[in-house]
This record gives C-alpha cells, structure tokens and sequence, in this order.
C-alpha cells in the first residue's frame, strides 16, 4: 500500500474515548494534536491521564468514540476491521516495554515475522530481516533466540521488527521500562539514529525526565493535551519574527 505524502504522518482531531460502565470513564476528552513526517515526539502523562488510550487509537487498536484519527493520511474511521489490520502492520511499527518476542524463534525470524502480512516470500523476508539487525547493530545476533539476548538487544530485535516494514510511524510504549537506565539510554539513543535517518517516532512514557529528553512533549492529563512543547515553540517563532 502506497501512502499519500505531503500529509501529516498522524493527526488527531477531537478524539473522545468513553469506556462503557456506571457511570462510564471519559478516557480521552477532546485530543487533537498532529505529528508531522521525521519528527520525534514524547507523549507524557502520569498514569490513569490516557496514555494507553491514546496508545490504542493511534495504534488502530481501538476506535474512538468520537473525533478523527488519521494516520499516514487514512482515515481509520473509514476502515472496516479487515482493511485496518491490513493497514496497521505497513502504517505501524510497535515497540512494548515487554518486547513480546516470540520465544522459540531466532532474533531474525522474530524480525522476518514483521512481514509476514507483506506477501513477501521467505528469502526476501529473512534478507529484510538482516538488514533491520545491522541497522539496530545486532548483525551478531541474528540466530540467537531472545533468551540468549541480554534486554537491551531484546528491544533491539523488537525494534528491528517494528522497522522491517518501513512504517509511517513508529510507536514505542515505554520502551525503556524494563531496562536499566544505562541500557535504556543505549535504546533511546538508537532511536535518536533512526530518527536522524528520517523515521518518524512517538514515544509514549511517564517519565517525564526521559520526555525532556526528545525534541519535543505532548503533555497529557485527565485526558487532555494540558501542553504540546511544539505550539509553544511555534508561537515563540511567532513573537520574534
Ligand atoms: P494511562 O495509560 O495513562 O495510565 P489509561 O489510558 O490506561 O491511562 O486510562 C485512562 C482512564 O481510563 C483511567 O481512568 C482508566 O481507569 C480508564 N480505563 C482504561 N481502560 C479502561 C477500560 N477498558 N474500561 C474502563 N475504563 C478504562
Ligand atoms: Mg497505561
């Protein structure tokens, strides 16, 4: 599937999420935010302010209530459950804090596992899927399974298999979280690099220490955008040109 360019990579407008219950939980009350092609953003909030909400709509896992999702320029409104799963593995590549890796595979089939909806033959996924190792440094590890892998090289493999689509965005769900800070400053690092290289990447974190790190926050609370670094930074551009 080709993906129109020259579109915000992901846009939110509006977006309501209500859980059902008595009374039902408003998890998300009106988030709008755009993430532009190459760009490296934080979504940051303390826990219960929606992150995972909003980790599951943007993800296609779930559909809001009400609002607009668009991601690489489709809207996810407009799909039927059979035509966004199809979307999500080209649109999305996911990285867990669990790293959920298959156990009884290689790092390079757990890779190659990431194309598996691309009708793509074996030889060329399992190239595909060297290729993503040597971009995440592990071109040593390729036959390794992930007990055999420390945890930091298990979130590389995870992210080898997130990248091995070229998605429009990649979506990391408090990627460092079962690392040691060393290790996960090592992950975040490569993260930085890939992003150099132009992959558009949304981190989704509590920890607003490592958000103060990324080029820019999107600060949720009681499931609102309560800051976006970058309007600020515009209106500041604003004011002095
Ligand atoms: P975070 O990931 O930031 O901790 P969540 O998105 O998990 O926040 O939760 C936001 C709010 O929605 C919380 O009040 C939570 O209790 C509620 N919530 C989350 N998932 C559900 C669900 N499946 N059913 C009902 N309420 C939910
Ligand atoms: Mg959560």
């Amino acid at each position: 599937m080709t993906r129109p360019s020259g579109v915000p990579v992901l846009e939110l407008t509006d977006v309501f999420k209500e859980y059902p219950g008595r009374p039902p939980v408003r998890a998300l009350e009106g988030v709008s935010f755009r993430v532009d092609e190459g760009e490296m953003v934080a979504i940051v909030g303390p826990s219960g302010s929606g992150k995972s909400t909003l980790l599951n709509v943007i993800g296609t896992l779930d559909r809001p209530s009400s609002g607009d999702v668009r991601v690489g320029g489709y809207d996810i409104a407009s799909m039927n459950d059979r035509r966004l799963s199809a979307a999500r593995s080209t649109l999305i590549g996911f990285v867990f804090q669990q790293f959920h890796l298959v156990p009884t595979l290689t790092a390079l089939d757990n890779v190659a596992t990431g194309l598996l909806y691309r009708g793509v033959g074996p030889t060329e996924r399992r190239f595909a899927a060297y290729e993503a190792l040597l971009r995440v440094g592990l071109g040593h590890r390729v036959s390794h399974l992930p007990k055999e892998l420390s945890g930091g090289e298990r979130q590389r493999v995870a992210i080898a298999r997130a990248l091995v689509n070229d998605p429009a965005i990649i979506l990391a769900d408090e990627p460092t979280g079962n690392l040691d800070s060393r290790t996960g400053d090592q992950i975040m690092d490569l993260f930085r690099g890939l992003n150099d290289a132009g992959a558009t990447i949304v981190v989704i974190t509590h920890d607003r220490e490592l958000a103060e790190t990324l080029p820019r926050q999107v600060r949720v609370r009681d499931g609102h955008v309560e800051h976006d670094s970058s309007l600020k930074n515009n209106h500041a551009l604003e004011v002095t040109s």
